[in-house]
């Protein structure tokens, strides 16, 4: 790998071919011809995405383990978490609903994070976990199937619907869901994969400093 010559790279907005630049930490660069920002140094990135991704975890165990609300019919109580909810889908012939939110609300997300904190704990403990490429990949592959906000969104629309003819007593998972849909946002606004490269360029045996 030369390190003397710097790689080229395309602008996103007008194809340009640019010579990359290493940058000062915070700093933007942009597009000679159009002005479109093309990659910033933000240091730390890795440090808070994962940070970002571990709050995320742990919300994403309290959703699905807890209540997503209760109904009380006749002083009466009824709870159900995630799983109950895909579980009645499924034995009410709603078996491709069912399918879909347990994929896209429970398999995806949890994947996904997974994966997330598997690149990004021994990364930030100075050692390189194994299948980097492929792991970035299949994230960026999953991510636009992970909908914890659709769901969320249903969640609240049925709430305001029911809420009509019964008494809801929402869970501790909603409030949770809640957390996960704006942390999944945080991880995805502050995870870019240009960052791990080149913190792998930096410290190419995982031993350097950072
Ligand atoms: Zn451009």
């Amino acid at each position: 790998m030369a390190h003397q010559i710097e790689p080229l790279i395309a602008c996103r907005e007008c194809d340009l071919l640019l010579r990359e630049i290493p940058l000062f930490p915070n700093d933007v660069a942009s597009c000679r011809g159009c002005g479109a920002q093309l990659y910033r140094n933000t240091p730390n990135s890795l440090n808070r995405t994962l940070v970002f991704s571990l709050t995320a975890a742990i919300l994403f165990i309290i959703a699905n383990a807890y209540p997503i609300l209760g109904i009380e019919i006749q002083g009466t109580r009824n709870a159900t978490n995630l799983y109950g909810a895909v579980y009645s889908l499924w034995n009410h012939e709603m078996r491709i609903i069912a399918l879909l939110v347990f994929a896209t609300t429970i398999l995806i997300p949890a994947v996904e994070l997974t994966m997330m904190i598997y690149l990004l704990l021994p990364l930030c403990l100075r050692r390189k976990p194994p299948g980097i490429a492929l792991n970035l990949r299949i994230l960026q592959g999953i991510k636009p199937w992970g909908m914890i906000e659709v769901f969320m969104l249903g969640v609240l629309v049925s709430l305001v619907k029911l809420n009509d003819s019964f008494s809801i007593i929402p869970g501790v998972a909603l409030w949770a869901f809640g957390g996960l849909t704006f942390m999944f946002a945080t991880v995805a606004a502050s995870f870019n994969p240009r960052d791990v490269w080149a913190h792998l360029d930096r410290e190419p045996d995982g031993k350097g400093s950072t």
